[in-house]
């Protein structure tokens, strides 16, 4: 299987080198040449099968050079019980007949960026011995909180690469914030900076095009990369669990091979919501892709008008890792429901560049709402769907989740639609345990109360067992507390490399 950039298809490159690479040279991302085809009987087969041997059935058809021996020791080293507390890795909550969560959150950071980024350090380490590259990566990263610490989770100890983290002094959450700073490996590093995400973003991406700084690092063994959403690495492990999960519905008799379901995902940058449409590409009986945004609804003005515009106010919401008005990953799904013309894809990007706006031609948008319905929601509904979660359930869902579910639940009230749906649940309520608190009770129950009250108090509340890794952020001394200025970042990753 071989891997074309979407904006330019003669570009042609094995799996191990995109996933080194990354980003295509001339701006594009990277895409399989073809979409290969799995057989009911092959997904029936996927039933009681560990979740294992899902992701290795999913993954061997598009690594398709990794070895047998490699590619299974990469998915045993990332999906351990020990890391994500159960061998389901991403099991299915059922809600009701029509409605079951897929939990992506039992991973090392409680969010769903885990089930990605706990196995793209073993493909880089994997694709960079395929490739005869014998430098160090050192993979950089800018956060607002999620990715940073699933990072640091995923790359650390893992031998031939280091991480470093910069994410903005004032900008993460308190628990987000001490999840970085306590964070252990022999390999990593983490640092604040004076001002807010695009600062850190900007320092980050200033090293990544000094070409002079890149070649001082290449003469002391050491290659840069990075571990962003784009990355080939980090989408294909999404399609596992769709899979995975249909896989279960079945175990548990909910539903017969061959039926379809719809699923519903809480979108932010288009990648988890893509890999459900790869999975259909394959062949998983899916019939709506239910697109879930919070009030940054860019993509569900897209779904429904075919105009992409980002030149509009950016909201903080409850929502934080939803907050994003350029979905790198659409990208993606532009050159799929265009037939793979990356004419078009360059130009709609280039225009998305310059003004900020591009519209999809007619064909483009008519197969787009043939299988997307979109919709979104604000704070307030958002808040309201974790009560009326709980109140009818006892389920305690997190506000991410709490959109999704709030977004199925209009889509149910106006079209009627009772197929069965599965929808993406990105991570644990004890992650954003204020914002949940205030839904279940209200501001005055969580007024003045710390980080470790707050997750005593939803303990208590949901039933719910607090996870491991942020019970014991509270015994845990910070390690890293360097502040830099903005423009003094490289200077950080000089120091933590000892190169000069
Ligand atoms: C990153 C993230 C999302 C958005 O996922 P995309 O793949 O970027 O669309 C949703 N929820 C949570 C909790 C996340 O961390």
């Amino acid at each position: 299987m071989q891997y074309h950039s979407t904006r330019d298809k003669s570009i042609s490159v094995s799996s191990a080198q995109a996933i080194k690479q990354g980003l295509s040279d001339e701006g594009g991302l990277f895409v399989p040449e073809s979409f290969p085809h799995v057989s009911l009987d092959e997904i029936e087969n996927l039933a009681g099968k560990s979740y294992h041997d899902r992701a290795y059935f999913v993954l061997s058809k598009f690594l398709t050079d990794f070895t047998e021996e490699d590619l299974r020791k990469c998915i045993t080293s990332a999906y351990t019980k020990e890391k994500f507390g159960t061998d389901a890795i991403a099991p299915v909550y059922k809600l009701n007949d029509e409605v079951y969560f897929l939990e992506l959150w039992h991973g090392p950071t409680c969010a769903f960026k885990d089930m990605a980024l706990q196995i793209l350090p073993h493909f880089l380490t994997t694709s960079m011995k395929m490739t005869n590259e014998d430098e160090e990566i050192i993979i950089l990263v800018a956060t607002s909180g999620d990715t940073g610490k699933a990072a640091l989770e995923g790359f650390r100890d893992v031998n031939g690469t280091r991480i470093i983290v910069f994410y903005p002094d004032n900008g993460v959450s308190e628990i987000q914030k001490l999840q970085m700073v306590t964070q252990r490996g022999n390999n990593v590093s983490v640092a604040a900076v004076k001002g807010n995400f695009d600062d850190a973003q900007n320092g980050v991406k200033k090293i990544f095009t000094d070409t002079e700084y890149k070649k001082l690092l290449d003469r002391n063994g050491f290659k840069l990369s990075s571990a962003n959403s784009i990355n080939w690495g980090r989408l294909v492990p999404q399609i596992v669990y769709y899979f995975s999960a249909y896989a279960d519905l079945i175990d548990g008799g909910e539903i017969s091979i061959g039926d379809e379901i719809n699923v519903v995902v809480p979108t932010g940058n288009f990648g988890n919501i893509l890999a459900s449409y790869y999975a259909k590409k394959m062949g998983l009986p899916i019939r709506k892709f239910i697109c879930a945004s919070n009030e940054n609804n860019v993509l569900t003005d897209f779904i429904k008008t075919g105009v992409y515009n980002k030149n509009r106010r950016f909201h903080t919401t409850i929502s934080p890792s939803m907050d994003i008005l350029i979905s790198s990953n659409l990208e993606r799904f532009l050159y799929d429901l265009s037939g793979c013309d990356d004419g078009i894809v360059k130009e709609l990007m280039n225009k998305l560049n310059t003004e900020g706006e591009y519209s999809v031609p007619e064909p483009i948008k008519e197969a787009m709402q043939s299988m997307f319905d979109a919709d979104c929601c604000d704070d307030k509904e958002t808040m309201a769907a974790i009560r009326k979660t709980f109140e009818e359930s006892g389920y305690v869902i997190d506000t991410h989740t709490a959109v999704a579910k709030c977004v199925y639940d209009k889509y149910v009230e106006r079209t009627g639609d009772k197929t069965k749906t599965v929808i993406a649940s990105t991570a644990s309520p004890f992650k954003f345990n204020q914002s949940v608190l205030i839904a279940l009770e209200d501001y005055n129950a969580v007024a003045g109360k710390d980080e470790f009250e707050l997750l005593d108090m939803l303990r208590e509340k949901s039933g719910m067992k607090v996870p491991d890794s942020l019970a014991e952020l509270k015994d845990r001394t910070p390690i890293f507390n360097t502040v830099v200025e903005k423009d003094q970042m490289q200077n950080t990753v000089s120091d933590f490399l000892k190169v000069e």
